[in-house]
């Protein structure tokens, strides 16, 4: 059953708190549907949030988890979100997702908690496809599915590893593969060649949040030549007909005192931009998300003039999946795609618009995990079904990771969905 234009009742609703993959708490929440039809999700978290963002409830108490306990958000499914969603029918999952937002009473789902309302969202969006696959009861109307370039995210800096690096992400991306098999094949072997090449040059090879390598690398340029190397090694050619890179930087977390503070250095927006203009020139980066800080809205514009025609510029933390920014930034010209997090906003239905939002003024759409993850796989189905063209989910390691890698083989094999960008 699609989620739109399938009226529905909600039978029994639960919440638990269990671990995601950083060892915090996070919600588990299970639905019955009056059909008798069952829901699970696995709600993610964030550790470079942007500010935007809608609110990650967590208890505070310093005896629990230092704080960040999120009994108060089971507790709010457990309790009002159950009592609402029993109390009558509902004619789509956009009408339980308003349901919910009013209830919340806040324009950030301050009160009950985003994590409580997308975990609730989530779960009866699993329950209402039922016995279908789940990524074609998320399909928009006119929307042909697709099955997307996975970004790998092979070397971690920032706020997801403990090294001297000021760049967040550094993906790989097998635009130029046959096939998804193929993708994810290419996906594994350059970070097993990644992983060779950092040995060799005597690098730690712990991993970040995301699965990635996490060395003590400090200039971006330094890692960007790294990648070419380990593609080149891995049998690929570099760019868009073989594996291109992308980036990450989540430049809000290296934004202080009004300027950006790079491996030692410190530049201003457009000192930023021109580095930015040289590396895509000197290596096959063909995205950058978050290259400048979210507050920085005319830098953005500045920068999307600059490389806006040849290279993807990804609004995250600038974004936060939130339809009225989007709005806005398409009307101001910022950036030319946007990322995708079920969290941020708060609800499925509220992350389909900000995608039908997208595609109808012609700025991509990349979906993500979170740095913080269980093994729920449902992103993958949401970025097959919007045939959006673009996964990001980490690296190919880790179990939170390539649950959502392997959820997109197995809908491979049993479909035969085009591979690719859109
Ligand atoms: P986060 O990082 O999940 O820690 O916010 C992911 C990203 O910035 O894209
Ligand atoms: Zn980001």
């Amino acid at each position: 059953m699609s989620i739109s234009g399938t009226s529905f009742s909600v039978a029994a609703l639960t919440a638990l708190e269990i671990l995601d993959s950083r060892g915090n708490p996070t919600l588990q929440v299970d639905v019955t549907l009056g059909s008798g039809s069952v829901g699970r999700a696995g709600v993610p978290s964030g550790a470079s949030t942007g500010s935007r963002e809608a609110v990650e409830l967590r208890d505070g108490d310093p005896e629990r988890y230092g704080g960040k306990g999120v009994l108060t958000a089971v507790g709010n499914v457990n309790g009002e979100l159950r009592d609402l969603a029993r109390s009558r029918a509902w004619s789509s999952l956009a009408d339980l997702d308003q349901g919910m937002i009013s209830a919340d009473g806040t324009s950030n789902k301050g009160r009950l908690g985003a994590n409580a309302i997308v975990g609730v969202s989530m779960a009866v969006a699993r329950a209402l496809a039922g016995s279908e696959p789940l990524f074609t009861a998320l399909q928009p109307t006119g929307v042909t599915p697709r099955m997307p370039v996975p970004h790998f995210n092979v070397l971690n800096g920032g706020a997801h590893a403990p090294n001297s690096l000021d760049f967040q992400e550094f993906m790989i991306a097998p635009i130029g593969a046959p096939s998804m098999a193929e993708a994810v094949r290419a996906g594994a072997g350059v970070y097993a060649k990644l992983r060779g090449l950092l040995q060799k040059a005597g690098f730690a090879t712990g991993l970040g949040d995301e699965g990635g390598f996490a060395p003590d690398i400090t200039r971006p340029e330094d890692v960007l030549a790294l990648l070419v190397q380990a593609i080149e090694a891995a049998g690929y050619p570099t760019g868009r007909t073989g594996v291109a890179i992308a980036l990450d930087p989540a430049a809000s977390e290296f934004h202080h005192d009004g300027a950006y503070h790079v491996a030692g250095e410190s530049l201003t927006s457009g000192d930023m931009i021109e580095r930015y203009a040289a590396m895509v020139a000197d290596y096959p980066v063909w995205s950058i998300e978050d290259g400048l800080a979210e507050g920085d809205w005319d830098g953005w514009v500045t920068l999307t003039e600059r490389l806006g025609d040849t290279t993807q510029i990804v609004g995250d933390d600038i974004f936060v999946t939130n339809p009225e920014i989007i709005t806005e930034a398409i009307g101001r010209k910022v950036g030319n795609s946007a990322l995708i997090k079920l969290n941020q906003i708060g609800s499925v239905s509220e992350t389909l618009e900000a995608m039908h939002l997208c595609r109808k003024a012609g700025y991509t759409q990349m979906v993500s995990h979170r740095s913080g993850e269980t093994d729920d796989s449902f992103i993958a189905d949401l970025t097959v079904g919007t045939g959006c063209g673009q996964l990001k989910s980490g690296a190919p390691a880790r179990g939170e990771r390539v649950a959502k890698y392997n959820r997109l083989l197995e809908i491979d094999a049993t479909t035969d969905l085009a591979y690719g960008l859109t």
